[in-house]
């Protein structure tokens, strides 16, 4: 798509609409500061189109009824093949949009959107109720039934599976929905507007409202129309998400931030878990919120684990997100860098040891870029903030322990608890620190494994409720419990 600038619409009520204020916005690609992409720069009244939209959708049609499961599964499965029919193309507006590498939105990105479609298809049909033990003149029912107009906000940086993780559950349980793409990578949720409309989903089901968070996502936070909403970015919104969603009292999941431990024991396969913790902070270029930022390492392996670690981190190629080789590409936005940047320059302010990168890389090619080296600081403590707070990009702080108590407590000691690994050969102790782990998604000799069979979802302040998997399916729906007299009986009352 090089030099052309693709012009969007969003997706109201089955119908690709402009803003009503006809007000436009940019999508600029990370690699080299160019326009990619125009977009509508929607607003409150945008979001009060697509609720109405979605509400009529869902009370006026058998959409979320029982017997349409079928049908919802066809159309959710025939979704996930058209991503992978046009696997190409979303690739590579993926990567120009977030400035991923290509072989990351390749072989991850378009696929997992694909599966987490076709994983969803099949659970539509699976999503019964129970019959409950009563006496036997009695029937009671637990009902699933969807709740209505669901409700998404998502990240910028996983926008297409952001957008499949909160689409295809809220769709397979029968519900509507209204998704608000983040304004920085609006482009491929557009994109799997254009998927839902030709595979021909009723008008309503599907809406797509692009444009700030401060207009939009607060408008549908707020919606008294809209039943539930999923949310996905940063703590510090997610707690004004929970506010606005107060007014009706919204059923709301939380997906936010994460200072994530990856704790290596000494009798860990060593070339094993250095591509593990290379993969757990490098990955995304750090833009991930499951990202192991804090890597504990054993006193006794502390020296040569960080040899290799530094030796690899320095190979790894920075480069253009459609460059093939690249296996790290630009931050989302120069502003990000920058704030990146100024957590390399508090960490060498205070006496943190610098291993590696710290620097925009040298390539004159890449100087239009928000690029950054893989950087790894070596830290004394896990109060300092370079350990506590989310950075969001390519830092890593390394930290040493003796104990496996010791591990667990530094693990432990953040706010957030979004996810977490251990690397170890012995089962017993794998399972004891994973158990102890206070997060929503361990790993044991494995990193950044996400999957649509795997809930993902955070404790503490990395929030709460499952994006994923058959738990998830239950946040998009609600139980009703049914009572059947079966007896015939005479009423047995109190009162005369
Ligand atoms: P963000 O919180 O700034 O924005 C997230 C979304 O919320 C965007 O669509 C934005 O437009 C919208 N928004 C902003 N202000 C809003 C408001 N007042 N009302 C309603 N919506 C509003 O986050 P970000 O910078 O896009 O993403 C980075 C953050 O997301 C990091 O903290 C990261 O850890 C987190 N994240 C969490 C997960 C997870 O699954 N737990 C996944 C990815 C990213």
């Amino acid at each position: 798509m090089s030099g052309e600038i693709r012009e969007y619409s969003m997706y109201i009520d089955g119908a690709f609409v402009e803003a009503v204020s006809g007000e436009r916005a940019k999508s600029i690609g990370p690699a080299d500061q160019e326009t990619l992409a125009t977009f509508p720069r929607g607003g409150k009244e945008d979001v009060d189109l697509a609720v109405a939209a979605a509400r009529k959708a869902f009370e006026d049609s058998d959409w979320g009824h029982v017997r349409n499961s079928v049908e919802r599964g066809r159309l959710l499965r025939e979704i996930g093949k058209r991503l992978r029919d046009d696997l190409d193309r979303l690739a590579e507006i993926e990567a120009l949009d977030t400035g991923k590498t290509i072989t990351e939105t390749s072989l991850i990105d378009v696929h997992q959107a694909a599966d987490t479609f076709e994983y969803f298809a099949d659970l539509a049909t699976q999503l019964n109720g129970e019959v409950l033990a009563v006496p036997a003149d009695a029937l009671d029912l637990a009902l699933r039934e969807p709740l209505g107009v669901c409700g998404a906000i998502a990240a910028w940086n996983f926008p297409l599976m952001f957008a499949s993780w909160k689409i295809a559950p809220a769709l397979a349980a029968g519900n509507t929905t209204v998704f608000k793409p983040a304004e920085l990578t609006s482009m491929s949720a557009l994109e799997l507007a254009k998927i839902c409309d030709a595979v021909g989903l009723p008008a309503g089901v599907v809406n797509v409202v692009t444009g700030p968070g401060s207009a939009v996502g607060q408008a549908l936070a707020e919606h008294p129309d809209v039943a539930k909403l999923s949310f996905t970015g940063s703590t510090e919104v997610g707690r004004r998400i929970l506010q606005a969603a107060g007014g009706n009292l919204k059923k709301t999941t939380l997906e936010l931030g994460g200072k994530s431990p990856n704790i290596v024991f000494p009798d860990a396969d060593l070339s094993r878990a250095v591509s593990g913790a290379l993969t757990a902070i490098f990955f995304n270029a750090g833009e991930c919120c499951i990202a192991g930022s804090r890597l504990l390492l054993h006193a006794d392996i502390y020296g040569a684990f960080v040899e290799q670690l530094v030796e690899r981190a320095r190979k790894i190629k920075v480069g253009h997100p459609l460059d093939w080789d690249s296996r790290m590409g630009p931050l989302v936005t120069p502003a990000h860098r920058e704030q990146v940047l100024s957590y390399v320059r508090w960490a060498k302010e205070n006496g943190l040891k610098l291993l590696c990168g710290g620097e925009a890389p040298k390539d004159p090619a890449l100087a239009r870029g928000n690029y950054l080296e893989p950087t790894i600081f070596a830290a004394d403590s896990n109060a300092v903030k370079l350990a506590q707070e989310e950075i969001f990009g390519p830092v890593l702080t390394v930290l040493k322990f003796t104990e496996e108590e010791e591990a667990v407590r530094l693990a432990n000691d953040t706010i957030y608890g979004l996810a977490g690994a251990v690397w170890t050969q012995d089962i017993k102790r794998a399972f004891r620190v994973a158990k102890r782990i206070k997060a929503g998604q361990v790993w044991i000799n494995q990193y950044m494994l996400v999957s649509p069979f795997a809930p993902h979802g955070g404790f503490k302040q990395s929030g709460y409720g499952k994006d994923l998997s058959k738990y998830s399916l239950e946040e998009y729906t609600q139980v009703k419990n049914v009572y059947v007299d079966l007896s015939g009986d005479e009423f047995l009352s109190l009162y005369e």
